[in-house]
């Protein structure tokens, strides 16, 4: 183990000088403690995904100038923001960047070689602009090229490498020659053997980073990044989503390959290698605990997590020749490698071989499939099934926790479950619904089987993110003595807040994602209420044909889209004056009709 701490900061941690400033700090308090910083960033939030689209618009010969000048502008204010002149410090990448596009736009090519080397400038950008910023402040800060130290172990991948991770004892010379105790280097691209720039991944930046810490033999890697680190589910589908604070590498790496998306998947391995322990943080909450992932086995069996992914596709295939056959198997993987399809899970019986195919991993065009179930149709009775989504339950012993799950199945009986599979190891088990299926049963998922309090699961995302609700006080405590007045007069008295209405009308037709608002009658069929509804843009929702009458004398006849009329049980005569008054009526069961 050397005195090396390698930090890699994601994409939203490099983005502004606010995030800039929170990465100072937390490379100062490291500093204090006496380590030597290696530090892998990613590129500025979105920056890969603006520059695959500029590479496929050259691609497809389509005009790519205003895209290029919003990247461009992107990183000069950037660097502007941080006082930094963008020309000194990246023109040479725009200059780089303009050429590449500008000779690929004339013969409308993109190789992937080509490809990765425009990728590429996305993280040299970002790493330029934080050197010269972290120098500026008075750092002895070194820049370094990735593509220098990472090299490819395969020749032909430039979209998805994978590097050599093994020790690196002539890089930890050179960097113990120099003075600079902060280094500051790309993530996600490498070169293969000929020094050409391949890219690691998308999201592969956790993977540079894990390399870097394998060649140094770090103390540690620590991933900073817009989460505080791994949940128990999406947080972002689940806020009751558990931090999870310690984790062995073998639970995260099946959660990274399961759908989880705080970890590239590859990351794990060279790590595990040389048991090097990962921290995950957030640049955005840096004093927040975060997960701990590690090889000491202090992590409690049983559940820790669930994550689902969709886009899956299912082929099931029927056969009566398997029984005692040889190949058969061999026959039908053959096809799928021949169309270049990577097979995810699999379940097998003497009459039926399903496997699943992952949209994220593969080109599943229609036509691609339909080669692929014809020559299948040789060996066997295929069929497609799908979208789906795969939903995985990660966790040391995760068998132990079968027996909870009958009652979650019971309320899906009606749904399919097309494939369940568990892995020998005892960490995974997988199921596939059908896809539409997946969030609610996730959400059911984690309600019962994280109900109960778990100490070995660190504090929950809304506890950690909520902010607590201000409490205001009651309207009509200011106006109390007034009320009492009134009161004293005429009692029983019913007053309402108009401000309080017009707030909470306000609250509900402001909602982008609900179009239309009704004002249910029943609650509070008061002419001054209804009038000052209708003028604050609200509908009216009743249940009986006196309803409606009122509602139409207070306000006059109403438009189709602002009186909604529900009545249930009711005989015909009530739909035909619904209808008569030209209300939109809703019919909550076939008898009426
Ligand atoms: N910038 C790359 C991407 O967005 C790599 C990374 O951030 O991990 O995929
Ligand atoms: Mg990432």
């Amino acid at each position: 183990m050397s005195d090396w701490v390698v930090m890699k900061f994601g994409g939203t941690s490099v983005t502004g000088i606010k995030n800039w400033k929170n990465i100072l700090s937390i490379i100062q308090s490291r500093l204090q403690e006496g380590e030597r910083l290696f530090i892998v960033c990613s590129a500025i939030s979105k920056i890969s995904d603006q520059l695959e689209r500029l590479a496929s618009a050259v691609r497809s010969g389509r005009s790519y100038d205003d895209a290029l000048n919003n990247l461009i502008e992107i990183h000069k204010a950037q660097a502007i923001d941080m006082g930094l002149d963008p020309n000194v410090v990246v023109g040479d990448i725009f200059d780089d960047l303009r050429k590449l596009l500008r000779g690929a736009s004339l013969i409308q090519e993109v190789s992937p070689r080509l490809w990765a080397r425009i990728l590429s400038a996305g993280e040299l950008m970002s790493t330029k602009i934080g050197a010269a910023w972290l120098q500026k402040i008075g750092l002895n800060v070194g820049w370094l090229d990735a593509r220098k130290i990472l090299k490819t172990v395969q020749k032909e991948n430039f979209a998805s490498a994978v590097c050599d991770s093994s020790i690196d004892i002539e890089l930890q010379q050179q960097l113990a020659e120099k003075s600079q105790s902060v280094w500051i280097t790309q993530g996600f691209i490498g070169a293969n053997q000929t020094g050409q720039t391949v890219l690691l991944g998308r999201g592969g930046s956790d993977t540079s980073g894990a390399y870097f810490a394998a060649k140094l033999q770090a103390k540690r890697l620590e991933i900073w990044t817009d989460v505080p680190g791994l949940f128990t589910a999406n947080p972002k589908l689940i806020p009751s989503a558990r931090l999870l604070t310690k984790l062995d590498y073998d639970e995260a790496q099946e959660m990274a390959t399961s759908g989880a998306k705080a970890l590239h998947p590859r990351c794990i391995a060279p790590l595990r290698q040389q048991k090097i322990p990962l921290w995950i943080r957030s640049t955005l909450a840096p004093d927040l605990v975060g997960t701990e992932i590690n090889s000491k086995n202090e992590s409690t069996p049983g559940i820790k997590g669930i994550s689902y992914r969709k886009g899956i596709m299912l082929i099931s295939m029927e056969t009566v020749g398997m029984w005692q056959q040889v190949g058969f198997l061999a026959d039908i993987f053959t096809v799928f490698k021949n169309h270049d399809l990577s097979v995810d899970l699999i379940t097998t019986s003497e009459a039926n071989v399903t496997v699943s195919l992952d949209a994220a991993a593969n080109d599943l065009q229609a036509n691609t499939l339909d080669a692929v179930l014809s020559e299948l149709s040789h060996f066997c009775k295929p069929k497609l099934i799908g979208p789906a989504a795969s939903i995985s339950l990660v966790g040391r012993q995760i068998r132990s926790i079968l027996h909870r799950l009958g009652p979650i199945f019971e309320r899906f009986a009606d749904h399919k479950v097309h494939l369940l599979s568990q892995a020998a190891s005892d960490l995974n088990l997988t199921f596939v619904v059908e896809e539409s299926q997946a969030e609610g049963l996730v959400r059911n998922l984690h309600q019962k089987l994280f109900s109960q309090v778990e100490p070995h699961l660190g504090p929950s995302w809304q506890k950690l993110f909520e902010q607590p609700v201000p409490h205001e006080p009651p309207w009509w405590l200011s106006q109390r003595q007034a009320l009492l007045n009134i009161a004293a007069n005429s009692t029983p008295v019913f007053v309402y807040s108009k401000d309080v209405l017009i707030k909470r009308a306000n609250e509900l037709t402001n909602l982008n994602n609900v179009s239309r608002v009704f004002f249910a009658t029943k609650a509070n069929s008061h002419p001054r209420i209804l009038q000052l509804f209708y003028e604050l843009g609200l509908g009216f929702e009743c249940v009986s044909p006196q309803e409606l009458d009122h509602v139409i004398n207070v306000l006059g006849p109403l438009p189709a889209e602002r009186l909604l009329y529900t009545p249930n049980f009711a005989p015909k005569s009530e739909y035909e004056h619904g209808f008569a008054v030209g209300a939109t009526v809703t019919l909550d069961s076939l008898f009426p009709l």
